[in-house]
């Protein structure tokens, strides 16, 4: 059976908003935040949780191991 997620967490306190991680997903579910954070960081948001085949791309690249995919 295909593997699902249950919730994309991003550390807000480990993210750097380099934004790899949106760059990385071949599935679209992350994309920039509209606002920074309140360190001036754009933050990845998830936009299409559904569509995440939890390939753990996004936590693989993440320099600062600031994403996690929970099945
Ligand atoms: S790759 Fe990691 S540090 Fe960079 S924006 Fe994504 S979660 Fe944040
Ligand atoms: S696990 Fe894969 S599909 Fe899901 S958000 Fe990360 S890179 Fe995208």
């Amino acid at each position: 059976m295909a593997k699902k997620p249950k919730q994309i967490i991003v550390d807000p306190k480990l993210c750097k908003g380099c934004l790899i991680c949106i760059s990385v997903c071949p599935h679209g579910v992350l994309k920039k935040a509209d606002e920074v954070d309140n360190r001036g960081f754009f933050l990845p948001v998830v936009v299409d949780l559904e569509a995440c085949k939890v390939c753990r791309l996004c936590e693989m690249e993440c320099p600062d191991f600031a994403i996690c995919v929970v099945e």
